[in-house]
């Protein structure tokens, strides 16, 4: 983790936002490199769930809706996170990512430790234990942490709970709901009646747009509707860079389906698809997981939700939710609205609401993925390479060219001349300055797929030389070829 973030902020991919002020926790600027992987990320899978598709089409809706519509999916009721503060460091913490163990010494419980969720089962809570235990004079082993969550404790065990930031236990409060929605006032006058919210998920902007689009996409159930967009949360411990963040990108799908279509099978077909494209893009396969919801954590309205997950840095985590809602959201809409959202469903010959499948993943966290995937530290000529691994249609930078010297001028000119050519396709780059071999460097760093050498013979012939960055063979290709070379490559036709 250390590597990417260094990474991050050197290739200037990403940057803490309003830096030269210290920072706002929670928030991340992308750089010249991170906009162009990030939109990378957006176009391939608009491409792969929207124009590749015919049954699913797109929207871009507001992030400011109707507060009403926060009222019906749930959010201004529900959509908090339980919040433990401790009184003594003014910290925060989330009480469903705060754990604690008793500890054990000859089956008498002596006190308690605590540590934070991906924090592992590291050294503090350790050394908090023995100093438990000398504080007792004892001499006996400890027995092994049985972990339990700070939410799942009674009051007078959550007493006993030392604070993670200090160690000293009774400063933690009990655990309180805290909204996630961003608030914020529409119009000239600031009171109860012009409150709204930045919208902390796109969904609801599908839903309420459902019957817009079924009435004139001309699609017909079983059909989707995809959006991405900025959504805001006001998490209470924003942390693992931007893996959890208070603003970020989200890219949802909504796919109604019959009530009485086989659900299971659509929603098992879909996590299928969303695991493949995944690896598509260049996630590595080995990192990836499924992780299917028990009934227990299972949100009321949902019937099944199945997690992909990630390997990250800092543990395996949820990359992507994939759920069956059934046709809450829409019935919820429909009966705070007044407005019919039912669609004749000739199968059945009646008037049904549409149930939906819904995969919904982050754009941020997929660019961490992605990252985490394709960095790699190797050795080239006896010296340490950085390279990052990206698959073409994603990579920042399609190609470099490169002329190999910068005072002979048909070299320049004819290098000019093809990167215009190519820049008309792909953002491209031309570097003139420095050695050949700290140029590949530069580019292997920002996971460049292509370097276009343009040397000596390339005057003679028009032919250049084509390196590619992972294997790092070399081949010669007429100018003219470099388009069509460059969009296998990068597309896949
Ligand atoms: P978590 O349990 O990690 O908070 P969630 O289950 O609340 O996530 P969803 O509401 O299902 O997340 O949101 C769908 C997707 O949006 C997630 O799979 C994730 O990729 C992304 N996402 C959610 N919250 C954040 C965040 N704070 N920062 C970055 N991405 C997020």
């Amino acid at each position: 983790m250390e590597n990417i973030l260094s990474l991050c902020k050197r290739r200037g991919f990403i940057y803490p936002s309003s830096e030269i002020y210290g920072g706002i926790g929670g928030f991340y600027d992308y750089g010249p490199m991170g906009c162009e992987l990030k939109r990378n990320i957006r176009d391939a899978w608009w491409q792969d769930v929207v124009h590749r598709r015919r049954d699913v089409v797109g929207m871009d809706g507001t992030i400011i809706m109707h507060p009403s519509v926060w009222k019906a999916s749930g959010h201004v009721d529900g959509f908090s996170d339980p919040m433990v503060d401790c009184r003594e460091s003014k910290m925060r913490y989330r009480a469903d990512q705060l754990f604690f163990s008793p500890v054990v010494i000859g089956g008498k419980i002596i006190g308690y430790v605590s540590k934070l969720e991906d924090e592992g089962n590291g050294k503090r809570p350790d050394e908090m234990a023995e100093k438990i235990k000398n504080k007792h004079g004892l001499s006996g082993k400890i027995e092994p942490m049985k972990w339990q969550c700070y939410a799942d404790a009674a009051e007078e065990i959550q007493r006993l709970i030392p604070s993670p930031a200090t160690g000293n236990a009774g400063t933690l409060t009990p655990p309180r709901a805290f909204n996630l929605m961003f608030e914020t006032h529409v119009g000239a006058v600031r009171d109860d009646a012009s409150v709204a919210y930045l919208r902390p998920e796109t969904a609801q902007g599908i839903f309420v747009n459902f019957k817009n689009i079924l009435d004139t996409s001309r699609k017909k159930i079983p059909f989707g509707i995809a959006q991405i967009g900025r959504s805001f949360r006001n998490e209470i411990t924003p942390r693992n860079f931007i893996f959890r963040s208070r603003e970020f990108e989200q890219m949802e799908l909504e796919y109604f389906i019959s009530p009485h279509a086989d659900w299971q099978k659509l929603h098992s077909e879909w996590v299928e698809e969303r695991l493949q494209w995944h690896r598509s893009i260049g996630i590595r396969g080995e990192l990836l997981g499924l992780a299917v919801h028990s009934a227990q954590k299972l949100a009321h309205y949902s019937r099944a939700c199945t997690d992909i997950t990630f390997r990250y840095p800092f543990g395996e985590q949820e990359l992507e939710g994939i759920a069956a809602r059934g046709d809450y959201d829409l019935s919820q809409h429909q009966s705070a609205s007044g407005k019919s959202l039912e669609y004749f469903d000739e199968e059945s010959g009646e008037r049904c609401l549409a149930h939906v499948i819904e995969p919904s993943v982050g754009v941020d966290r997929i660019f961490l993925a992605v990252l985490c995937s394709a960095y790699e530290e190797d050795e080239v000529d006896g010296e340490r390479r950085m390279v990052l691994h990206l698959h073409p249609r994603i990579a920042p930078i399609k190609a470099a060219i490169l002329p190999l010297v910068k005072n002979k001028p048909e070299i320049v000119s004819l290098a000019e001349d093809i990167y215009r050519q190519l820049q008309r396709h792909w953002n491209v780059a031309y570097d003139a300055s420095g050695a050949i071999g700290r140029r590949y460097r530069r580019m292997d760093e920002v996971g460049t797929p292509f370097a276009v050498t343009v040397d000596f013979e390339s005057i003679e012939n028009e032919t250049v030389t084509v390196r590619e960055r992972s294997s790092m063979e070399q081949i010669r290709l007429h100018r003219r070829e470099l388009s069509a070379f460059l969009m296998e490559k990068i597309s896949g036709i």
